[in-house]
Order: C-alpha cells, then structure tokens, then sequence
C-alpha cells in the first residue's frame, strides 16, 4: 500500500467511529501485550543486534518499560477517558460542565535510534488508548528493532488501525507530507524544525521530543562518592546515547580533584580495566555517529578514558579535563560516552557557562543544600530533573516528560500521554427550569444589575 492510500484508509477507519469503543482499544492493548511478552527475547536480541545494547539495560530501559506503561494503561484507560466533571460557571446558572476526551483522529509518531523500542512504544500506546489510529515510523538505524517492532504490531493490528512504515529520511519526508491529526516526534532539533514546518502546513497539533546539552552541577556539599558512582552509571548507560544523559559538569574547584579519583574508579567497578571487553557497554550506533564523537576528542586532555576503536565502534567512557567553551565537545549535544568537566568557583561562573546554550531537556544538580537546589531550580530553564542523580526523573510516570523552547514542545509518561493524543472538548450544559434575563437585550437599565453581579462574582 502507497503513503498515501495508508493514511486515507486510517482515516476512513476513524471516520466510521471503530476506534472509538473503549472496550475494543482496551482489547487491542490486551492481545499487543501478551504478543509484546511473548517476543521479549527477540526483541533484546534485535537490540543487541543494532548495537550491542546488553540484555540486562534492554530489559531496564526498553522491554520493561513498554510492559508496565502497557499495563498501567489498560488499568487506567477507562478512568482517564471518562468525561470529567468540572465547577460550572456562575454565570451559566444553572448549568453543568464536563471536559469530554476525543481521539484526535489519525496520527504519526516518529522514533529516533537511541531507545527505538520504548520511544517508538511508548507513544503508541497512549495513541491506541485514547482512541487513535497510528502511523509509526522507526528509525532506519536500528533496523533489527525496527524489524522486531514491526513483527509485533502486524500480528496485532490491521493496517488501517495501526501501521509500521519502515525507512528513512525519504520516507519520512513522504509520510510528513500528509496531512495528520496529530504528530508525535521524537529525535533531534534539527529534524524537529522539519517536522514542525510540515506540521505548520495543516496546524497539525504536534509533540516535539528533542535534545539539548545537559547540565550537571556538582556544589562543594556533594557526596563525592555517590556521585560520582549515579554520573557514570546515567552517563554511560546505552553508551551515553540518551537524551537526558548528563552532557557537562560543572564542579565546584574545591572537590573536582575528589570526583576525578572516584569517577576514575566507578568507571572501574562498572566497566572493568577494559571496558571495550565489558558485555554491559555498548556500542556507538554507527560510524557517522562514533567519527562524530571521535572529532570532539582531539586535542583534549583526558582524565579518564580516551581511547577508540573505528572498527567496533568503541569510544571508552571518557572524562575530559576543562577543555575550551569553544572546543568541539562544548559546541552541541554530545550524544556519546565523552564527559567535559569543568570547575567553577561562584554562582556567576555557572550562569556564564549554562546560559549559553539553548534550553536543555534536562538539568542535575548534587548537593546536600537545599537553598542552592531550589535557586538552580528556579533560575534556569530546562524539561525536567534530578537532584542527586541522573535521569531517573525519567522513571516517574506521574512526572511530565519533555523539554522546554529547542529541547522540545509538550510532554508525556503515564496519563499524560493518553492526554497528549486527545483533544479535550469543553462542554457546558444548561438547565432550562431557571432563565435569568440579565444577559439579553434590551440592555436599557441593567447595567448597575450586571456590574453589582460581577463584583460579588470577582
Ligand atoms: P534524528 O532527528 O536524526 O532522527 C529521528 C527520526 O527522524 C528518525 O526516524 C529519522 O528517520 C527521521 N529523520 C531524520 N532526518 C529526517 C529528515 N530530514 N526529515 C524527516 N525525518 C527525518 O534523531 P536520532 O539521531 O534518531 O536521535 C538522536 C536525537 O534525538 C538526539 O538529539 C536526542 O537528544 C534526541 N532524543 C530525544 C529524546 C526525548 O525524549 N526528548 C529521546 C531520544 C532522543
């Protein structure tokens, strides 16, 4: 079936109502559930596949996290989808009002490489449940997932209620010309300017997942030790290639010398003496990404790290010692395993520093002081955090997941993703047994009335 032909037959399918029957998408989610457990290990080992992405991090960060959003969704689907009560107006005396939820129609979600299962997934179920038809689009990079994907949501859906559309740059240039009810993005800022200029074509409501370059503060209160030890865990999982990893850090100058050894020795623990021999540590996606990392190592000094292999991929978990705001690795995102850092001694240096860069999706800050906290908290924009720790903000499901100006438009995890994939209709209802005259015309001699109501309303 051509793109075009796909999408009109979605919407045809929207049109004669089919998805709209709770108990039907609940159903849907049911069976795409048991065929999610029933292909867990092929989906591990496509993960493996596209870039030595260990089974222990593919359960953490993918199939788990698909399994117990699936679930809670099931669970709770039918509560969020029930109209929801709200005060009325005094002014509509006497009156109800409810804010009904209506699937927004057809829909395309786009997914990045980085964590293809659970960014492609996750969406997805928050489309079905709120009663939406889904065109969803892998990533060409990480074809054994994509594949996988695909696999499981055929054996569930029919084309014309959910349908995997593989490929590239072409292909998504193709499918973001149509005209959608919604678009959900995941990936880079570059690539969500494009997405955004399709969507502006049609006002089509949209998503934007982004990236950004994230902080990580570090004040002279810290816990060195367990600092270090939540940094290289959030920094070097999936290789480093996570949205929210932390990008730089910024760390006081009186215990930068005591985080360097314990950083050094954490990477140890983890990965062993050579972490390219550890089963735990993947790979860079692919030889754009690793000679794109590669040229931020040039001419820096490394306190940890530093070595490469073209052939494998392989970047070793690296920290570079203050290298130059204007340096390859300080110009953008890193998106690998190459940790910057940096000291600062006031307040004034950090603001320097952090206030150059664009609106990262995420901020972390360590320190035992709460005031400090809550004045980084306050005083920079970013999508969301952890104090004392790295990306398990991520992990709360009651916590809206997004990013701020380029990191990103809106946000998701939990009931807000089903709320993202529904418009939300306003609906007031009026009682005929009382009709107050004030608001109709003549006007002539009530205008005292009107202005005495609206004092008492204020
Ligand atoms: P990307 O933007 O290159 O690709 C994402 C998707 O867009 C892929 O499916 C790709 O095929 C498609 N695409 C690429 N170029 C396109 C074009 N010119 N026109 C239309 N579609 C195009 O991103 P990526 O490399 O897959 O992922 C890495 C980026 O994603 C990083 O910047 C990272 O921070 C960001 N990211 C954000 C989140 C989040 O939740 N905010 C999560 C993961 C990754």
């Amino acid at each position: 079936m051509n793109i075009s032909a796909l999408v009109q037959a979605q919407k045809n399918h929207f049109a004669s109502q089919k998805t709209k029957d709770i108990l039907t998408r609940k159903e849907l989610l049911k069976k795409l559930l048991s065929e999610i457990i029933k292909r867990e290990k092929d989906i591990i080992n496509a993960l493996y596949l596209d870039f030595k992405k260990s089974e222990y991090e593919s359960v953490m960060t993918e199939t788990s996290i698909v399994i117990s959003d699936l679930k809670r969704t099931i669970k709770k689907m039918h509560h969020w989808a029930k109209p929801q009560s709200v005060m009325p107006a005094v002014l509509n005396f006497p009156s109800s009002s409810k804010i009904y939820k209506e699937p927004y129609g057809t829909t395309l979600i786009i997914a990045p490489w980085n964590y293809p299962y659970q960014l492609a997934l996750v969406p997805l179920i928050g489309a079905i449940a709120a009663g939406n038809t889904v065109v969803l689009k892998p990533s060409e990079l990480t074809p054994n997932t994509s594949k996988i994907t695909k696999e499981v949501l055929d054996a569930v859906f029919d084309q014309k209620s959910v349908a995997v559309v593989e490929g590239g740059v072409e292909v998504s240039t193709q499918l973001l010309a149509q005209r959608w009810d919604y678009i959900f993005f995941t990936g880079s800022v570059q690539v969500g300017k494009i997405v955004a200029k399709a969507a502006a074509q049609f006002l089509t409501p949209v998503t934007l997942e982004l990236g950004g370059k994230n902080p990580c503060i570090i004040d002279e209160s810290a816990n060195i030790k367990l600092t270090a030890k939540r940094i290289v865990w959030g920094k070097f999982i999936n290789g480093g290639q996570t949205c929210i990893a932390p990008d730089y850090l910024l760390i006081h100058k009186s215990v930068k010398e005591k985080f360097v050894t314990c950083f050094k020795e954490e990477v140890e623990i983890a990965y062993g003496n050579n972490p390219e021999d550890s089963t735990d540590y993947p790979r860079i996606i692919n030889q754009r990404n690793f000679d794109r990392l590669d040229a931020m190592l040039k001419n820096e000094n490394f306190l940890v790290g530093g070595n490469t292999n073209r052939e494998d991929n392989y970047i070793a978990p690296t920290l570079i010692d203050e290298p130059s705001l204007d340096s390859e690795v300080m110009k953008g995102e890193i998106f690998g395993p190459i940790s910057p850092v940096i000291s600062y001694e006031s307040e004034d240096d950090l603001e320097k520093i952090i206030s150059k860069y664009e609106k990262p999706l995420a901020l972390y800050v360590f320190t035992k002081k709460k005031s400090f906290t809550n004045k980084m908290i306050a005083k920079y924009s970013f999508g969301g955090g952890t104090i004392n720790d790295t990306t398990v903000h991520f992990a709360n499901h009651n916590l809206p997941f997004g990013g701020v100006g380029e990191s990103g438009v809106g946000a998701y995890h939990g009931k807000q993703t089903f709320d993202v994939f529904s418009h939300k209709k306003g609906i007031t209802k009026r009682y005929n047994w009382l009709d107050l005259t004030i608001r109709y015309a003549p006007y002539k001699g009530k205008l005292k009335t009107l202005k005495a109501f609206m004092k008492l309303l204020s």
